[in-house]
């Protein structure tokens, strides 16, 4: 074994990687290792399995769900390993070392004309990072998570190993799903490793499916005067799309109320509001029309509609997109709350089902607690965030989140579409897969990671 990786033990630089976007608190490392190449990383993971040292590994920290935050052992931060290998314009190929972010990937492929199809909102957050949860956002509605575009992972495993991956068949896209270890009759061992959350090895490389460069798009975010008008506008547009729409996103009446202090244009006298963009092709010249139909036929406008059909414009509602997150993710900061949200998605034609049942048990119980629904509507899939303010109205968002739960799993859904389990969802994974499901995946965890040093606490425990 070389020696040339340094392990850092300075207390005041490890504090920067106790932290991600779930305000999860009480973390704590001995060591940090910063390896600048894979040999180094994998001296990191030998190192740690021969001492039984727990091993998380960390990316850019903007998983929501604690699953970079280490309680005990080591932090692997993927840091320096952030070099684009290759990108290959005939076959429309990039491999990159896992540290690459989403910006610099977007940011290499451009000049050859190409673009990485998978488009989870954060854009620092890295590939890694993202093939790990299996991330996806609003443009899975067209093109899927990141399983369906990542075509080789090399791994290395704590024995040493390294195992080179390569994808043979397309993924079988159902229900978007990011909860615990995927498993699937005839799966390739690929997908085991997508959605792993660090728990089994340590992702180094990643050879990723590019697509060519989108034509033109059309954006557009419109308002309308009830809940009831938007989902039944969303329900029409699905019904004559012809596969040019990337996505429909979803804003609730506080989520305008939330955004109206930064964007004071909003109409607040509407409802809800859905944020649509549509790829530009022969097919739907009309474009304009048939979306001002649609519109009228759901007591809309496309007067009052915000559109983006220029760079500057697009750049304008992506923010605004964005500010949701960034929003929420700060009032949780502001109240020291560890993030209280749902990610959950369920089954085509079962999805106003879950929206009313949202509605019914929020406004039920005459709850001050505030709340926010927004997200991939196209996809079935809201997250649904709650802001208790005292240790009351904790316990009954807790409970209000477990009830959400049951019912997505009730109805044939998922707990974690995008974000994954990380720390603070062992207790969904637990409805969703049982017991006996939870066993299953602590015998393939110790298949992989016989020491259990790595990801500790990430999916669910090892006891
Ligand atoms: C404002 C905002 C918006 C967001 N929007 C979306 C969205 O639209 N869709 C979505 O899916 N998510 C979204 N997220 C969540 C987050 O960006 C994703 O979960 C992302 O995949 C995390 O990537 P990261 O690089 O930050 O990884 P981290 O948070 O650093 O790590 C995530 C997990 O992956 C593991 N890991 C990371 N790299 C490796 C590796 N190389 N090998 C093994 N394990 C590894 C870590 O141990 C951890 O369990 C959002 C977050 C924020 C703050």
């Amino acid at each position: 074994m070389g020696n040339m990786l340094k392990k850092i033990t300075d207390q005041s630089i490890i504090a920067g990687y106790l932290e991600d976007s779930s305000n999860l608190t009480g973390g704590s490392a001995d060591g940090l290792y910063l390896p600048q190449n894979e040999a180094e990383a994998k001296e990191a993971l030998l190192e740690c399995a021969a001492k039984k040292e727990p091993l998380t590994f960390s990316a850019a920290q903007t998983g929501t769900t604690g699953g970079c935050i280490p309680f005990g052992g080591n932090i692997l931060s993927v840091q320096k390993l952030n070099k684009i290998i290759e990108i290959d314009q005939i076959k429309k190929t990039a491999l990159i070392q896992s540290g690459v972010t989403l910006e610099e990937l977007a940011k290499a492929s451009a000049p050859y004309g190409l673009f990485y199809a998978p488009d989870p909102t954060e854009k620092s957050a890295t590939v890694g990072g993202n093939v790990n949860t299996n991330a996806s956002g609003g443009r899975s509605y067209r093109f899927g998570s990141t399983r369906d575009h990542i075509l080789g992972l090399k791994v290395l495993l704590t024995s040493g190993e390294r195992l080179e991956l390569k994808r043979k068949e397309s993924p079988v896209r159902g229900l978007k799903n990011a909860a615990g270890y995927y498993a699937r009759p005839e799966m390739e061992l690929i997908d085991l490793f997508i959605g792993q959350e660090g728990t089994l090895g340590f992702i180094s490389e990643i050879e990723v499916s590019l697509l060519p460069k989108m034509a033109d798009t059309f954006e557009l975010v419109a308002f309308f005067k009830t809940e009831e008008g938007a989902l039944g506008f969303v329900e029409a547009a699905k019904k004559i799309d012809d596969r040019s729409i990337n996505f429909f996103e979803y804003f609730d009446p506080n989520t305008l109320q939330m955004l109206g202090r930064s964007y004071p244009h909003i109409p607040l006298e509407r409802e809800a509001a859905v944020y649509v963009e549509q790829e530009l092709t022969e097919r739907n010249q009309n474009y304009l029309e048939e979306w001002e139909k649609l519109l009228i036929a759901h007591d809309s406008s496309l007067e009052e509609a915000w559109i983006g059909s220029d760079a500057k414009q697009k750049e304008q509602l992506r923010q605004f997109r964005h500010a949701i997150p960034e929003h929420i993710n700060e009032l949780f900061k502001e109240h020291h709350l560890v993030k209280m949200a749902t990610d959950i998605a369920v089954p085509e034609g079962k999805f106003r089902e879950m929206f009313n049942y949202y509605n019914d048990q929020l406004k039920a119980e005459s709850l001050k607690l505030f709340y926010i629904k927004f997200g991939h509507i196209g996809d079935n899939h809201l997250h649904v965030n709650l802001l208790p303010k005292n240790e009351a109205e904790i316990v009954l968002a807790k409970g209000l989140i477990l009830r959400f739960v049951k019912k997505a799993v009730e109805l044939g859904g998922t707990v974690s579409a995008e974000h994954g389990i990380g720390k603070i969802k062992r207790d969904y994974l637990l409805e969703m897969y049982g017991e006996n499901g939870i066993e299953r995946m602590r015998r393939t965890k110790k298949k992989y990671d016989p020491q259990g040093v790595l990801g500790r606490g990430n999916i669910f425990t090892l006891e």
